[in-house]
């Protein structure tokens, strides 16, 4: 029969084994009734039953039917050759290995991590044996069974070459787990000091991402949970929703879809109801090819949930959607990545199957940055909020609040100091007229203008304030109060002189100014209200002057009130 023609033709030599899985050279036979016996797979070989493997990693999809391999090898040399034999991913139900040399047993192996203490099983390696070859001609049968997905990469290398490959990964999954678990506490930490939940969402889906990454890499099983084959017939199963649910968890929040897409929320909601309780029912009536389908079927629903989320973000205009989308679809990229390099379609490389940690590990630092830069955007919208509601909105200049929380410090130092510090209210003549004759929104124009002059006459660390309609506060700090009057004075000329045209009419305003200084007040209000009532003096006694505290005033010097020419 021709059914294997290549590999009888042309066994596979011990001492050029290609590198990679081993699935092109091997002949296949799908179990279709009840188990068949080593004889039996044998006699089936013989009869050309088998079928050449077309892919380097043999994969089937859920509840495949149970798997034989057939392996044809050569050893050319004169003495026996030890090698490594790899097979298999952790999951593996049940796999049995048998060594056939002049067709007799020569060994065999049994395990799966449906046995506890699975035999041979190295975490992120596989399932591995270390059959001696006799020289001359082998078969290598493997017998393969399992409720999950069968995935099945089979490496055949020397001792040597195994560890170095051994170590490579061990070194790889110390650097991921570890690069993830310093994200966790990071943001388990954020956390604690911010209460942002995003954080902690973004702690327990890195956290199932480990698990699952630990689980299926047969970690979990080789070091957390041996001897529990109960446990570890579930627990990748879900896991896998577990994370698909920790991920919309976070996706959720972190998009702010309850703000924006509340509908799209509860549909999120809905799924992952569904998919717990669908799993729970499949567990509980110990239906594991059942519970296999709906855990794929719902990392599938969650990947493509997470682009359609990143998408109607980034649609509704948020920026935290973009980050999120790359992050996304860099973690799915990975995972294409090395499902085309188990069926194929990529090049069976290290980095081509193991693309999808690659991505993790790219996603995980994406989405930290995200939150990073969440962080950011918030901070600097609240200091802006902090910002806007401490400035006047017409005039720009602090408003009374921020006047006053910036003056208490000045008043301190002040005080600690005894240094001399003094306060200027003045208050706009008649500017009632000003809206009467010519309206509110000229009376406000007059407002802006007059607070750029005063802006503009303020020294560095002057501080200026818009204390209430048309009245305005400077405090003066290192300035005692005939320096203060004389500034009062140039500030006082400066509005008299300036021209506001109001439609084609030039209108003058002038100012009455109070002034007072620190002396014996132990408050900032008292002397507050000593300037008002050297304010209220001025205004008494004509308007358009200065009027400093205990002083003599200083004379008029222009008719007072609205002129208009
Ligand atoms: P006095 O010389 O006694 O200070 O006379 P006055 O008219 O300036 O004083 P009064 O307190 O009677 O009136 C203040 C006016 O200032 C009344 C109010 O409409 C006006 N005003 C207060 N805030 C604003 C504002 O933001 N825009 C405008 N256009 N007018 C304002
Ligand atoms: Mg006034
Ligand atoms: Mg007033």
């Amino acid at each position: 029969m021709m059914a294997a023609g290549r590999l009888q033709a042309q066994p596979l030599l011990l001492t050029e084994l290609p590198t990679g899985s081993l699935g092109t050279w091997a002949d296949l036979l799908v179990e279709d009734g009840p188990p068949l016996s080593l004889q039996e797979a044998q006699a089936g070989q013989r009869e050309g039953l088998f079928h050449k493997g077309k892919r380097p990693v043999l994969t089937y999809g859920i509840g495949a039917r149970p798997l034989w391999v057939h392996l044809e090898l050569l050893n050319p040399s004169a003495k026996s050759l030890p090698m490594r034999l790899v097979a298999g991913t952790a999951w593996i139900d049940r796999l049995d290995v048998f060594l056939v040399h002049d067709n007799q047993v020569s060994a065999s192996w049994q395990t799966g991590d449906e046995s506890p203490n699975p035999n041979g099983l190295i975490p992120a390696v596989g399932f591995t044996f270390d059959p001696h070859f006799a020289p001359g001609r082998s078969d290598l049968y493997l017998r393969v069974e399992t409720d999950d997905v069968l995935v099945l990469p089979i490496e055949l290398m020397s001792e040597a070459q195994a560890i170095s490959n051994e170590r490579l990964l061990h070194y790889g999954y110390g650097f991921i787990y570890g690069f993830l678990m310093a994200l966790i506490a990071y943001n388990i930490m954020l956390f604690a000091g911010l209460r942002k939940r995003s954080h902690l969402y973004y702690s327990l889906y890195l956290a199932c991402l480990i698990l699952l990454n630990v689980a299926y890499t047969g970690h979990g099983n080789a070091w957390l949970w041996p001897d529990q084959p109960l446990l570890q017939r579930y627990v990748i199963l879900v896991l896998m929703v577990l994370f698909g649910c920790c991920g919309l968890l976070f996706a959720s929040r972190f998009l702010a879809l309850a703000e924006h897409a509340p509908r799209v929320l509860n549909l999120v909601r809905l799924s992952v109801l569904l998919g717990l309780s669908l799993l729970g029912w499949c567990i509980v009536i110990g239906n594991r090819q059942g519970a296999a389908l709906v855990a794929f079927s719902f990392l599938s629903l969650f990947a493509l949930y997470m682009v359609l989320l990143g998408v109607l973000t980034i649609r509704h205009g948020r920026a935290a959607g973009r980050y999120f989308l790359a992050a996304t679809l860099c973690g799915m990229l990975g995972t294409v990545s090395t499902t085309f390099a188990a069926w194929g379609w990529l090049p069976f490389t290290p980095i081509s199957y193991h693309a999808v940690e690659f991505g993790m590990i790219i996603e995980a630092t994406l989405l930290a940055l995200a939150l990073a830069y969440q962080m950011r955007q918030q901070q600097q919208a609240s200091l802006r909020a902090e910002h806007l509601a401490g400035l006047d909105p017409l005039t720009d200049l602090h408003n009374r609040r921020a006047f006053l929380e910036r003056a208490g410090p000045v008043w301190s130092t002040a005080v600690r100091s005894a240094r001399p510090l003094t306060l200027i209210l003045l208050d706009i003549d008649h500017f009632k007229q000003v809206n009467d004759q010519h309206g509110h929104e000229a009376g406000d124009r007059a407002l802006v203008a007059i607070s750029q002059r005063l802006s503009q006459a303020c020294r560095e660390g002057d501080i200026l304030a818009r204390w209430g309609g048309e009245e305005f506060m400077f405090l003066l700090p290192e300035t005692d109060l005939a320096q203060a009057s004389a500034f009062a004075e140039r500030v006082r000329q400066s509005i008299e002189a300036q021209r506001l045209s109001v439609k084609q009419e030039t209108v003058v305003l002038t100012a009455s100014f109070g002034v007072a200084e620190r002396t014996r007040q132990t408050l900032l209000e008292e002397l507050i209200n000593e300037a008002d009532l050297e304010l209220y003096k001025a205004k008494q006694s004509g308007r358009n002057r200065v009027s400093p505290a205990r002083t003599e005033q200083l004379p008029a010097r222009a008719t007072p009130g609205l002129v208009v020419r």
